[in-house]
Formats: C-alpha cells, sequence, structure tokens
C-alpha cells in the first residue's frame, strides 16, 4: 500500500511569552550562539589567510570542544550545545554559499545588530501534548497560538528569536501537506523593476505597497528623535531606540505580509513561473534606501516563490540575470543597441512599441519556457526545506 502525499517541511511561527528564567536562559543562549559563530568564522578566516587552509564543519565542533574547556570560555557549557552545534551548521553553509558565488563572504554577527537566534534539533527540546519545552528549561514555553498547528504535527527543528522591539518568536518546522491549489496551465515572466516593485509578462505592475511610504516618514521621524539625544541621555535614548526598533518590525511585519499574499497569488494563478536569478554578488550597488529595501524584498520573494511552487507542484524557473531581456524586442526578436535605464518605452524597426519593463517580463517568460521545453543546461539550484529543487536554472548566457 503506498501512500500519495505532497509533503513539505512548513515553518510555523508564534510569539510566546517567556517567565523571567527563561527569558534569562535564552538571552545567555543568544550571546553564546553569536560567540561560537564569531569565533569559529575568524578560526576559518585566519587559516584561509594564513596558511590556505579550508577548515570543515566538523573541525569547528572539535574547537567548540576545546573552547568549551578553556577558563576564558567556560560559560559556553552554561547553555544548551545543541543551538551552539547549529550554529557551526549554519556558518558552514554560509560559506557553501560564499564558495557557489551565491553569497558575500559571512560576515561576524554584532551584539547591537544581529538577529538574536537559536536553533535547537530534535535532542534539544521535548514536545509533547501541545507543549514545547527547550533543554535546560523546566517549563514548557508560553506560547500564543494565532493558529494551530497541523494535525499530528512533530516539530523537527525550533527556533527561538528576539525581535529588536523585544519581542520573542518561536518558530517550528513541522511535516505538514498543503491544501492543493487548482490546476492551471497560465505562465507568467516576472521582471524585477525599477520603477515598479514587480512587472508581469500580463502587462500588470506591481507597485511598492502604499502604507510603505507613510512607514518609512514614520521611521525618519523616529530616527531624528534618537539622533538629537545625546549620548549620556540613557533612559531616554534606550526609548528613543526602542522606537526606532517598533518602527522597523512593523515595517518588516507588512511588508512580509505583503509579499506573502503576492507570491501566494502568483503561485495560485500560474503553473509556471519565471525569474530572473538576481544573485546578491550581481545586484547593482546602489545605496538610495527604497533601492536596498527594494532588493531585500526581491531576496524574500524569491525564497517565497521557491518553497511555495515545491509545496504546491508548480515550475520556477530562472534564466540567468545577463540576458538581456531589456534589449529585446519580444515581438520580432531583434536585439537593440544601448537602452539607458532612463528610456521607460521605445519603438521597436519592426514597428512595435514596448513599455520597457513589460517587454523584459515578456522576454523572461520566452527564455524561460524554452528552457523548459528542451530540458538543457537545467540544473537544480536551491534546495527548498522540503530538500526537493525548486528552480531551474538556464546555464548562463553571456550579453553579446
Ligand atoms: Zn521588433
Amino acid at each position: 500500500m503506498s501512500v500519495v502525499t505532497n509533503q513539505v517541511k512548513r515553518a510555523f511561527k508564534y510569539r510566546f511569552r517567556p517567565t523571567d528564567a527563561q527569558a534569562a536562559e535564552l538571552s545567555r543562549t543568544f550571546g553564546c550562539v553569536r560567540k561560537v559563530y564569531n569565533l569559529a568564522l575568524q578560526a576559518r578566516t585566519e587559516a584561509w589567510t594564513l596558511r590556505q587552509e579550508r577548515v570543515n564543519y566538523n573541525q569547528t565542533s572539535a574547537m567548540l570542544t576545546s573552547w568549551k574547556k578553556s577558563e576564558e570560555l567556560a560559560f559556553l557549557s552554561d547553555v544548551s550545545s545543541v543551538p551552539l552545534q547549529q550554529t557551526l551548521r549554519h556558518l558552514q553553509g554560509a560559506f557553501t554559499n560564499f564558495f557557489g558565488r551565491r553569497a558575500k563572504y559571512p560576515a561576524f554577527k554584532s551584539r547591537k545588530k544581529s538577529r538574536k537566534s537559536a536553533e535547537y534539533t530534535t535532542s534539544g527540546f521535548r514536545f509533547r501534548d501541545g507543549e514545547l519545552t527547550l533543554a535546560r528549561m523546566r517549563e514548557p514555553l508560553d506560547i500564543v497560538w494565532s493558529r494551530p498547528l497541523p494535525e499530528g504535527a512533530t516539530p523537527s527543528t525550533v527556533t527561538v528569536s528576539q525581535d529588536p522591539a523585544g519581542r520573542w518568536f518561536v518558530s517550528m518546522l513541522c511535516d505538514d501537506i498543503p491544501a492543493p491549489m487548482p490546476g492551471t496551465t497560465n505562465a507568467v515572466g516576472i521582471d524585477a523593476g525599477l520603477t515598479s516593485l514587480l512587472t508581469l509578462s500580463t502587462g500588470e505592475k506591481v507597485t511598492n505597497p502604499t502604507f510603505e511610504r507613510k512607514d518609512r516618514a514614520r521611521l525618519v521621524r523616529a530616527q531624528r528623535v534618537l539622533a538629537k539625544k545625546a549620548r549620556g541621555d540613557g533612559a531616554n535614548r534606550a526609548k528613543a531606540r526602542r522606537k526606532v526598533a517598533r518602527v522597523h518590525a512593523r515595517i518588516a511585519d507588512r511588508r512580509r505580509d505583503f509579499l506573502h499574499k503576492l507570491t501566494t497569488r502568483l503561485v495560485r494563478e500560474n503553473q509556471t513561473i519565471v525569474i530572473e536569478d538576481l544573485t546578491v554578488r550581481n545586484m547593482v550597488r546602489n545605496h538610495s534606501l527604497a533601492r536596498a529595501i527594494s532588493d531585500a524584498s526581491w531576496t524574500t520573494m524569491r525564497g517565497m516563490l521557491e518553497y511555495k511552487c515545491a509545496w504546491y507542484g508548480r515550475d520556477l524557473v530562472a534564466v540567468d540575470r545577463w540576458f538581456p531581456s531589456s534589449r529585446l524586442c519580444s515581438a520580432c526578436g531583434s536585439l537593440q543597441g544601448k537602452m539607458p535605464l532612463n528610456v521607460r518605452e521605445w519603438t521597436c524597426r519592426c514597428g512595435a512599441t514596448h513599455d520597457r519593463d513589460v517587454n523584459a517580463a515578456k522576454n523572461v517568460l520566452a527564455e524561460g519556457l524554452s528552457v523548459t521545453v528542451c530540458g538543457a543546461g537545467v540544473r537544480p539550484q536551491r534546495r527548498t526545506p522540503g530538500g526537493q529543487p525548486a528552480t531551474k536554472q538556464k546555464t548562463p548566457r553571456r550579453e553579446p
């Protein structure tokens, strides 16, 4: 008897209210996680710069054992070892991405700016009767169950974090079987635009949500207040800093929510989604705030599209960034000369008039479909939490 399922790993995130003891234990753990990550990163960097040696995960794991035995790092033994091992695995992943040219060189975690989080695998927590108890804690976490876990679900990984606004979150990775989406044969190409958030090959333009402008104005005000508080003025400065963090958290929450709705809609409406492969390395340097947010959104959105396509059996295809999507006429296929960024609309020799972004999205779609039809040069690119390759990737083709 075989059971046909489309089982996937899915993260369920909730807020929780730690006791004072739990908050203290977790804060200690976050500190140790950061320390171990930084020590291992330093060791790996030095081994490479001094001796051209690559250090792997197992070696950093052995280092961790020796650090715990040393006098000045003995405090690392005061917290659960599970999140410390996990952070070494994350560092390994960061290096794999760096060597695969998918990410920049890993950066040190700073006490103030880095995300405070700790990841526990099954040996680091107990989940029983709907109650979650972490290693070195007696009482289960007081979780605010804003939605139920799937029937009979047992988390395989638990991540605890605290955001800059001071809110506590627990994210549980569980097996889940997503409800199927209606069948469709639609295909869509997406252009990550400069003027709008994205443009679809259907001609639709998705702009940045209107609430963002207001939120950003609020952020600028809060930052101005913070800047005026003198360094010595402890209490007021801390208050102003929390205010800035709260506005940041609100922006991130609303944007995430917006991107979730958008990506779910795209996946629901289409069987095939074609995107441009904008890797971190290739991204155009631009220091404007709007652009930075837009880039971050694109990265988040791509991740969402990857796992949602895997969940619902849709196809996500990434075409190489240097494919000349802007300069190719989607009507006749002829290649134009230079196309400065300020040209928003143009007319081809064949008589077709194009909106720059819509034309690019149409080309992205055509390029992506040719990849799926001939199947040549397709390789799995990244793995989803469920372990299935979600993205097909076209081999690089440089602009002539
Ligand atoms: Zn043309």
